[in-house]
């Protein structure tokens, strides 16, 4: 059986890299109905703090990646799943006793070097231009710990250590280049690359996809791995997602972390759909999709599609606007009870979710159906708000040119209207442009600007039905 991971440090943020390579490791779990952790990689302790881990919970929660095993959000205590807990700080009982057998093995041993030393000979090797590499002199010293020691793991002296990556082929390193790497520091914290491993032998890891930042990391992983006699998992090294000026992504390049697309007014589906493709050909029934809109795949054809295998090489390079394409896309394709759920987030931040809520359903489902064009969520809200309160200021420039003497006859006649049945209305106003010489240009965007205060909304009928009767006449009668 399969079984993923996603291990990201709580850092105050969930970077899309990370999140694209959590994605990678749900898709693959779901398509082969196998076991997708969460775990939390903690032991910074001036960063991990309840709050961080929080927004990576909220965050996964969000894009939608439900994990099968890892912490409950809500209480840092609880967690689901046979091999917890989930936070590495909650595990050092466990990596004491993994340091413990390899030192009474004799595959790692203490090391009484202290900071200084070791800081004075990395100096004196830079000043010859030499690399660094600790020379293994505490090897055979075979100290009792009676002083603070480190551990390092005995590297093995000759031999290539190899990955096996599935992204980016076979990588071989000489063992002799590798140093013997401390495990556990002086004051008996285990390092970073030791609980990984130590983890994802405990958590029964199949697949290790991750970053490839990390990829210098692994040929020490995998030596650890064989000292402790376990069985290498698959690997997978995920470039980095760059910006289109091919630096680092940030904020500059329309976001960086998962939360700003959220604020933004993306879809979920959306989202993972266009981090999907950095990185990954969308392919349809085992074949390359043949143009974008095939390329628009559900998270069922993404599941059945995707394969670790299949990841590219190169650093992939995000583009806003293409991610603006996917979710115009998806607003036009779902269901308005699908869009729902993340618009009144939106009417949330603008303080509007009582209003919104108090709608009948039918009103909701009109609202979003006639507002479809939009890009993006953000939009949506910012075009349809006016429903939900009437505006506080309008555009001086849209009025003068709009809200003439010679409209306001007729806009005195629409307050008489009665029928807001869409057909009703339009025989109504068709009848009052007919009577004025009006075009119905003209008298929609006077229409607009009384309801809107600007010249942006739904379609004229569409806005008067969903505004109501009482309302639209309220409005009108500031202006005639
Ligand atoms: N905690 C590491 C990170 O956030 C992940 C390491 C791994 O996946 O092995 O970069």
């Amino acid at each position: 059986p399969v079984v993923t991971r996603f291990a990201p440090s709580p850092t105050g943020m969930l970077h899309i890299g990370g999140v694209r390579t959590a994605l990678f490791c749900w898709l693959y779990a779901r398509r082969h109905h196998g076991t997708f952790i969460l775990r939390v990689e903690d032991t910074d302790l001036t960063r991990s703090t309840d709050d961080n881990i929080r927004i990576i919970e909220e965050g996964m929660d969000w894009v939608g990646l439900d994990w099968d095993e890892g912490p409950v959000p809500g209480d840092p205590n609880a967690y689901r799943g046979p091999h917890g807990p989930y936070r590495q700080m909650l595990r050092m009982d466990l990596y004491r006793a993994k340091i413990a057998q390899l030192l009474e093995a004799g595959l790692a041993y203490r090391c009484e070097c202290s900071r200084e030393d070791l800081d004075a000979r990395r100096k004196q090797a830079d000043a010859e231009g030499r690399p660094f590499m600790y020379d293994g002199r505490c090897r055979d010293k075979h100290l009792d710990g009676s002083v603070p020691c480190a551990i390092r793991l005995r590297m093995p002296d000759s031999g290539e250590i190899v990955l096996e990556d599935l992204v980016k082929g076979r990588i071989a390193v000489p063992a002799s280049s590798l140093d013997d790497w401390i495990i556990a520091r002086q004051d008996g914290t285990p390092t970073y690359n030791f609980c990984v491993v130590v983890d994802d032998v405990d958590m029964g890891v199949t697949h290790v996809v991750r970053g490839d930042d990390h990829v210098a990391n692994t040929p020490k992983q995998i030596a650890l791995y064989r000292a402790l006699g376990y069985e290498l998992p698959a690997f997978a090294h995920v470039p980095m997602i760059l910006g289109k000026d091919k630096q680092k992504l940030s904020k500059r390049h329309g976001a960086a972390s998962i939360t700003e697309f959220r604020d933004d007014g993306f879809l979920p589906v959306a989202v993972r759909l266009c981090l999907a493709k950095l990185g990954w050909t969308p392919k349809v029934d085992g074949k390359a999709a043949e143009s974008v809109e095939e390329e628009l795949l559900t998270d069922q054809q993404l599941m059945e599609n995707f394969d670790l295998g299949e990841i590219q090489k190169a650093a992939a390079v995000f583009d806003i606007d293409k991610l603006k394409w996917i979710n115009q896309k998806f607003i036009q394709r779902l269901d308005w009870t699908e869009i729902a759920p993340h618009l009144r987030w939106q009417w949330a931040r603008l303080g509007l979710e009582a209003a919104w809520d108090a709608k009948p359903d039918e009103w909701k489902a009109l609202a979003i159906g006639c507002n479809k064009n939009r890009a993006t969520l953000v939009e949506m809200a910012e075009t349809t708000r006016f429903l939900l309160k009437a505006p506080a200021s309008f555009d001086e420039a849209a009025v003068a040119k709009y809200l003439v003497d010679a409209v306001k006859p007729a806009l005195r006649e629409v307050t008489a209207l009665e029928d807001y049945g869409h057909d009703a209305l339009k025989a109504g106003v068709d009848a009052i442009l007919a009577r004025h010489g009006l075009k119905l240009k003209d008298l929609a965007q006077a229409l607009r600007v009384a309801f809107t205060g600007g010249v942006v909304s739904p379609p004229i009928f569409d806005t008067m039905a969903l505004l109501g009767r009482e309302d639209v006449c309220a409005r009108l009668e500031k202006w005639i």
